[in-house]
């Protein structure tokens, strides 16, 4: 039996793990992370989210470490974590597509002004409002073409918005313009009304979104940031909307999460919060592309969407 031990949704989850991962591969033994029954010289493979620092580093016989997330920045900010092993990020259908559909909704919602009504909504107040704009008239800029930026780059033509990307390397992406590298970003900036962050957390991107980044962008733009909350600068981000500069944006990632209720993002007019919840695909899903990946590893087949240590994401 191959044993892999899971952290990821708590003790309670593992009853749910276990069933998921009996569905994609019954040879894989599941356990719960703190399992005093498993020896940490058995243990192949795991499965976790914000593993306790240090932890990973004393199962001497694991194989590879696979996160429950995307991102990876809840794994390598442990100062010990074992860099010699191959660390996958959860990737697959589920997760793009669900992406997507958020992005396209944080857009679609934006565009529609869907906050002004909710605020009219939440005092029973009829506060009519014709939309100004048609998603031809709003260029969407994506920051981060990768496994979800380009799935929802794709998406967002299909409702007929004008889509451009940012990215580390040039990409060609049918209908995408594509700007690469930090030399480019300002013209990419200079172009987009509505800019999407799907960027990884590094040491690069950590406070991308400043003040100084927002001022590049034409006046009513706004921001939909569904990477990580490091990215942005949130006084920054409070004053480009305070301003007039900015018209609004949907944040679904923070530095602190849960976002503390003391924070003025909560009660912001031009600000819609959704609780880190913009992609979360099913355990069956996770499981599915974990037993598969355990499966490639085990027939000398490489390993999908593995962590580049040097590169940072
Ligand atoms: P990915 O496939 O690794 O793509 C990352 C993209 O960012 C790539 O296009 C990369 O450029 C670009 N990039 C990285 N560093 C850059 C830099 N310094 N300058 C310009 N471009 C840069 O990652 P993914 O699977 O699409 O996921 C992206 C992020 O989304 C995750 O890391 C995670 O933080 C976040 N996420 C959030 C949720 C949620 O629910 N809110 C869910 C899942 C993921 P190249 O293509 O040139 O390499």
């Amino acid at each position: 039996m191959v044993k892999l031990l899971v952290k990821s949704g708590g003790e309670k989850a593992l009853g749910h793990w276990r069933e998921c991962f009996r569905a994609a591969d019954p040879r894989l033994d599941v356990h719960f992370w703190d399992d005093p029954a498993v020896r940490p010289e058995e243990v192949d493979y795991v499965v976790v989210w914000e593993p306790q620092p240090g932890r990973l580093a004393k199962l001497p016989n694991l194989r590879v470490v696979f996160s429950s997330a995307a991102g990876v920045d809840h794994i390598t900010c442990d100062p010990a974590w074992p860099r010699h092993l191959p660390l996958v990020r959860m990737g697959g259908e589920g997760t793009a597509q669900r992406m997507g559909e958020y992005v396209v909704w944080a857009c679609l919602s934006l565009l529609r002004e869907m906050r002004h009504f909710a605020l009219g909504q939440a005092v029973a107040e009829w506060r009519h409002k014709e939309a100004r704009f048609d998603a031809s008239m709003r260029r969407v800029g994506i920051m981060g073409l990768g496994n979800l930026g380009r799935r929802a780059a794709e998406m967002l033509r299909g409702v007929g918005f004008p889509v451009q990307g940012w990215s580390r390397s040039r990409k060609d992406l049918p209908g995408v313009r594509s700007f690469a590298g930090a030399a480019e970003l300002p013209a990419f900036l200079a172009s987009t009304d509505m800019l999407v962050c799907l960027l990884p957390s590094t040491p690069e991107t950590a406070g991308l979104i400043d003040a100084r980044l927002l001022s590049q962008l034409p006046c009513g733009a706004e921001l939909v940031n569904a990477g990580r909350g490091s990215h942005l600068v949130v006084p920054d981000l409070l004053a480009a909307l305070d301003s007039g500069h900015l018209a609004g944006a949907v944040l679904d990632v923070f530095e602190e999460e849960p976002l503390p209720p003391a924070s003025p993002l909560w009660a912001h007019p031009g600000v819609t919060i959704t609780p880190h919840v913009a992609s979360m695909s099913s355990r069956s899903e996770r499981a599915r592309y974990i037993a598969d990946a355990i499966a490639a590893f085990e027939a000398g087949r490489p390993l999908p969407n593995l962590y580049e240590p040097e590169r940072g994401y």
